[in-house]
């Protein structure tokens, strides 16, 4: 060697050696604050309702504004996660979106009961413990969604209905609306055509509109929430699935997350989202394979609709049975897609 390479060898030790010594495994740290601000894996996958949109007779304004909504929507509940949210809070943060927005049949735009007013559904449930919390026929509470949850958080309860859901709400302090809030003049029509025609409970528009969200969060906790209006012209206190756990709506961390939509007593009569998540946990079957099997049965009784699944692996996956399903989907490898035809 050398004598001026002996000499630059050592003028690097001497330059090197006093902050090693000054800061002992700096190495490791870097490598642990690597970890903590690198983004850790999340799912979020969201729907506003399956039903007969078709291509040709979407007006174009309404096929645009339902894209808006559902990609507001899903960056409300990607904003959570990408922060290291947890997934219960990310799918309240999409639902609540869709519940302001009057293109989807829950919260303000929500369909009329055959006597002309708004009767609230919602379900959330939080895949790590099993917590699960579900109001049916509110009508006060501006997000329902937010309603299921302290149901879920602050009572020794999972379900609540009517008048002691609203009075719940109230005691809770979540914000209170005058119900004439939920009312549009696209669903009073809707309402009138079915009266007219005397339609039967699946027809009207055959776009259900109910919106569910489910998430997997970088702690690998899953969570699942679904909420709607019902169906146009419900009677005699109608409950549909999407408040109902296990039929509209499920999530276990051994398993998936589970949020549906469509005519709700095919999807009571068969358990559709325990169905798919009990198929995931003892049979092994992946989403696809599981939501694709229990709708095929659903449709052999002659139900209709969809389910959007996430499983704590971050696969993701809908599934349904009706000509399209206003959906969209985010991830933490920047997948980032919203669609609403079955051809998309
Ligand atoms: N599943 C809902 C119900 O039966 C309707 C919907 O999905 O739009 O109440």
């Amino acid at each position: 060697m050398s004598k001026s390479s002996i000499s630059f060898w050592l003028l690097l030790i001497l330059s090197v050696a006093p902050s090693l010594a000054a800061h002992p495994g700096a190495h490791d740290r870097d490598l642990e604050e690597e970890s903590v601000t690198a983004e850790k894996k999340w799912t979020l996958v969201i729907h506003g309702g399956a039903g007969s949109m078709v291509r040709d007779s979407m007006p174009p304004e309404k096929d645009a504004a339902a894209r808006a909504g559902l990609t507001r929507a899903l960056e409300a509940g990607s904003a959570v996660l990408k922060k290291g949210g947890t997934a219960m809070d990310a799918v309240s943060a999409a639902i609540m979106i869709m519940e302001d927005d009057e293109h989807f049949n829950a919260g303000k735009g929500a369909v009329f009961t055959y006597k002309g007013i708004n009767e609230l559904d919602a379900s959330i449930m939080d895949g790590k413990t099993l917590g699960a919390g579900a109001v049916t026929g509110a009508r006060y509470t501006k997000n329902p969604i937010l309603l299921a949850r302290a149901v879920m958080e602050k009572s020794p309860h999972v379900m609540l209905s009517r008048e002691g859901a609203d009075e719940f709400s109230r005691e809770q302090g979540l914000e209170q609306v005058n119900p004439d809030y939920f009312a549009t003049p696209e669903r009073w029509r809707q309402l009138e055509e079915l009266k007219a025609k005397k339609l039967g409970w699946y027809d009207v528009d055959l776009k259900y509109g109910t919106v569910g969200a489910v998430a997997v969060d970088g702690a690998g906790n899953v969570a699942a929430g679904t909420s709607t209006g019902g169906l146009t012209g419900k009677r005699w206190g109608r409950i549909g699935d999407s408040p109902i756990i296990g039929a509209g709506n499920y999530a276990d961390n051994r398993a998936c997350a589970v949020s549906a939509t469509g005519a709700g007593e095919f999807f009571i009569r068969l358990g559709v989202a325990h169905e798919i998540c009990a198929r995931m946990r003892m049979l092994g079957e992946d989403s696809k394979v599981a939501a694709d099997h229990v709708l095929k049965e659903m449709a052999l009784l002659g139900g209709t609709g969809g389910v959007i699944v996430t499983a704590p692996d971050g696969t993701a996956t809908f599934s349904f049975n009706t000509p399209g399903m206003y959906r969209g989907k985010a991830t933490s490898a920047g997948d980032k897609m919203v669609a609403i035809y079955g051809d998309e």
